[in-house]
């Protein structure tokens, strides 16, 4: 971005001149100072000159003393000030080339930041542009059709009726999105996780029935610190995913034990698995693998395991993913014990 780096040019200016104020000011002050020592050391033999008797004949001497020390002051004066500069430019080159990796440093977070920023507005207003375009152009065509009938007006509003719903599953985890973002650790209680997991498995219960997939549960008691309704939206995420990707009659199987520091959960299914092309990036925003994309689920946009992936962070836990294509997938979260 052009932004970052006239932006990166200006700090590296600045650093450049805040080094050379300090390094001018501390080469002046050395400049005066040795110049200083060097005129009184050498005044001295003068000095013991002078305070002979006036009789003395090396007396006659003080003049070309004085002579030769304003010369070799203003020689010495010289190399100490040819020296300086010198310094003063490898300073200026060195600092200019350190000051820019320093500049570049500090701006690259931000620049990242925002260009993260940027593209998920992108893809953000594309998800919402897409229903938007889908309900306008069906409207269009049903008011253009003079002799349209009831049946085919509430064709009409069913369908509408389905993209309206995946607007509002769209916004619900947009919002979810910047809830986290908010969120810190002060509102967190102690909570039991076989608890938590239970209540996100009731949310999902109804489609596991649907497909007639069963789980198999080894829960260990453990407590953690959390935001019980976050923690309980992650595995809902999670068992959502493990069943919508299983095929009918298959397993899911949840285990919840004690680890030496942290508590683990791990969700593993039998379905599609993951590609090890998609497995680096399914818990970027709104990445959804070819498979995911092709059968375009209401409410399937890719933010689900992001989602997943900032509760877990927030509740200073990891997540991680095993996959075997075709033959199923393990999601691992890690959470800290209570
Ligand atoms: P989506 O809303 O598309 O499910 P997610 O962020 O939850 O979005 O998941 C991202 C992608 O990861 C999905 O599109 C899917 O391809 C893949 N994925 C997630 N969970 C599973 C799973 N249990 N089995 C197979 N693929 C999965």
């Amino acid at each position: 971005m052009s932004l970052f780096r006239s932006a990166s040019f200006r700090l590296t200016v600045f650093y450049v001149l805040i080094v050379m104020a300090i390094s001018i000011g501390f080469s002046s002050v050395v400049y005066q100072l040795s110049k200083r020592e060097i005129s009184t050391c050498m005044s001295r033999p003068a000095t013991f000159i002078n305070q002979l008797p006036a009789d003395n004949p090396i007396r006659s001497l003080t003049r070309d003393l004085e002579r030769m020390r304003s010369e070799q002051l203003e020689t010495s004066s010289g190399h100490l000030l040819s020296n300086l500069v010198y310094l003063n430019i490898l300073i200026l080159l060195l600092s200019s080339v350190g000051s820019y990796f320093f500049a570049r440093w500090t701006l690259e977070p931000i620049e990242e930041t925002l260009e993260a920023q940027s593209r998920f507005t992108a893809d953000a207003s594309h998800e919402l542009k897409t229903p938007l375009t889908a309900m306008k152009s069906e409207i269009e065509v049903n008011l253009r059709d003079k002799k349209l009938t009831s049946s085919e007006a509430r064709d009409l509003l069913k369908s509408n009726l389905e993209e309206i719903g995946k607007l509002e599953a769209l916004s619900n985890a947009l919002l979810d999105l910047a809830r986290l973002e908010r969120k810190t650790s002060e509102s967190f209680q102690e909570i039991s996780l076989p608890e938590v997991v239970t209540g996100a498995y009731e949310k999902v219960e109804k489609l596991a029935l649907s497909k007639k997939i069963s789980f198999e549960n080894k829960f260990q008691q453990i407590k953690t610190l959390a935001d019980k309704d976050s923690l309980q939206e992650l595995f809902v995420i999670l068992l959502d995913n493990a069943i919508k990707y299983s095929p009918k009659n298959s397993k899911i199987f949840i285990t919840i034990q004690k680890e030496l520091r942290h508590g683990e959960i791990i969700v593993k299914d039998q379905g599609q698995g993951i590609s090890r092309e998609d497995l680096p990036h399914i818990f970027d925003r709104f990445y959804r693998a070819d498979s995911a994309r092709s059968k375009d689920k209401t409410g399937s946009y890719g933010l689900g395991l992001a989602i997943a992936k900032n509760i877990t962070e927030l509740h200073g836990g990891t997540i991680s993913v095993k996959s075997n294509v075709g033959k199923g997938s393990t999601f691992i979260v890690k959470l800290p014990l209570s």
